[in-house]
């Protein structure tokens, strides 16, 4: 009898898979798995839940073993699908594709249209192709291939209707375009369901205050979920929907976020979906169309250049005053010599004269200033290292801000929360309900 055709396709719905990234560079920490972090992403907007990643040397035993756990689950739910990246190439460390077959007990056939495709790319590019590449185009038998573009390994797909592997190459610049473009499409009619997140951005709340306060909200949301973590400095709440349609997956999503924004945790959001709170800043100065300028001490320049980091930033910035002397902060904002005799430079006093100086340098409607001791020399006993006044000034006048960074915390990190407070103290400021400020 002859054998029956391979199964090429999933049957059930694919709810659960895991990223396997291929490649001793990996292990030995020569490049960063981006990959993963890529292609995490887009599973769980389509619906797909990961539950664990793993990289593996160029190895075929300890892939087979690495997949044998994927689809068997071990303590977590099994995956239904394996994305692999790399070890395409051709080679004879790239054996991502040989492993796969054997392991689903495939033949390795020639491509007949992936041989004529790599012919072409190498003959566009002026060069020979050699035997080695002729090894991309032979495929497990049953594979459903995806034609890159954009190099020349394509990439795969294994399944025997339970259990599917997805084969790609390694390079980002090959991997992302081939996964949006071909693969996605493919893969997306054997998931059921959308999965959309949101994330809420909170700044001025530690992590623990943070899930203490919403600790009832996050038990008792399941769909979506509620999960603080932590990133630059700043603690973010990712809420998570799955539904049928992405109407009803936003529509869940939006109805948690209100929740907590109308909860104790609320003062503290600066932003819902919004890259960073530079960002934030510039998105709220061009709404209210206003303008911004900086006087830096401590922060050397870093509030300017995170403020024009943002794309539009012209609309709002003028521009500021890196003061780092006294002699500085006396010729260039006015700020008086008796002040810092009597307060010192790092002191709520120089700090309200720097931005009220280089708010009228500049002539605009809102400015901010830092001063402060990043370490990790230097400090007072009254002001040791890890303390940075905030000055912002404004129509309403000018108010100042003393933030103590915990000893220990680096002079980057000292220097990048400050700036980062600064900016969330600007928002503050121009936002209508904060009138009283
Ligand atoms: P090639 O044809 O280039 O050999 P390949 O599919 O065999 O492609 P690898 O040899 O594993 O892929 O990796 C090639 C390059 O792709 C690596 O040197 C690295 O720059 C990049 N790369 C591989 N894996 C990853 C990953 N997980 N994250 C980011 N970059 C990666
Ligand atoms: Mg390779």
């Amino acid at each position: 009898m002859e054998n029956a055709k391979p199964k090429t396709t999933p049957a059930a719905p694919i709810r659960t898979a895991e990223i396997l990234c291929v490649g001793t560079e990996l292990l030995l920490g020569d490049i960063v798995n981006t990959n993963a972090a890529f292609l995490s992403r887009r599973l769980a907007g389509m619906g797909i839940s990961v539950y664990h990643q793993a990289v593996v040397g160029d190895h075929p035993g300890r892939l087979t073993q690495a997949l044998e756990e994927a689809y068997a689950g071990h303590g977590r739910p099994a995956a239904q699908l394996v994305i692999l990246s790399g070890g395409l190439g051709p080679t004879y460390d790239d054996l991502t594709k040989e492993t796969v077959a054997s392991f689903f007990g495939r033949d390795m056939m020639l491509h007949a249209e992936s041989l004529a495709r790599i012919k072409s790319y190498f003959g566009k590019l002026g060069r020979c192709m050699s035997c080695n590449n002729e090894k991309q185009a032979m495929m497990p038998q049953g594979a459903v291939v995806f034609p890159n573009d954009y190099g020349t390994a394509p990439a795969l797909a294994v399944s025997d209707g339970e259990r599917t592997a997805i084969l790609l190459p390694g390079p980002p610049s090959e991997l992302e375009p081939l996964f949006d473009r071909q693969v996605r499409p493919w893969l997306s009619q054997f998931t059921d369901g959308v999965l959309i997140s949101r994330n809420i951005h909170i700044m001025g709340m530690g992590e623990a205050d943070v899930e203490a306060k919403l600790c009832d909200l996050m038990v008792s949301s399941t769909n979506p979920t509620l999960a603080p973590y932590c990133k630059e400095g700043e603690v973010r709440l990712r809420v998570t929907a799955r539904a049928d349609s992405e109407a009803q997956a936003t529509a869940l999503c939006d109805r948690l976020v209100e929740a907590v924004q109308s909860s104790e945790v609320g003062p503290f959001i600066y932003g819902v979906d919004v890259e960073n709170v530079e960002s934030a800043l510039v998105q709220t100065l061009t709404r209210l169309g206003l303008t911004i300028a900086c006087a830096e001490s401590c922060t050397g320049g870093m509030l300017g250049e995170r403020i024009t980091s943002v794309p539009g930033a012209s609309a709002v910035f003028a521009g500021g005053c890196i003061t780092y002397t006294n002699r500085m902060k006396v010729e260039q904002l006015g700020v008086s010599q008796a002040t810092i005799d009597r307060y010192t430079e790092v002191s709520a006093e120089t700090a309200a004269e720097m931005a009220v100086g280089v708010r009228r340098v500049c002539h605009t409607d809102l400015a901010l200033s830092t001063t402060g001791y990043a370490g990790p020399g230097g400090g007072t006993p009254e002001h040791p290292v890890g303390t940075v006044f905030v000055g912002i000034a404004s129509d309403h006048g000018v108010r100042t801000l003393k933030l103590s960074y915990a000893a220990g915390k680096t002079r980057d990190y000292i220097r990048r929360a400050a700036a980062s407070r600064a900016f969330l103290e600007a928002i503050r400021e121009v936002m209508p309900d904060n009138d009283s400020q």
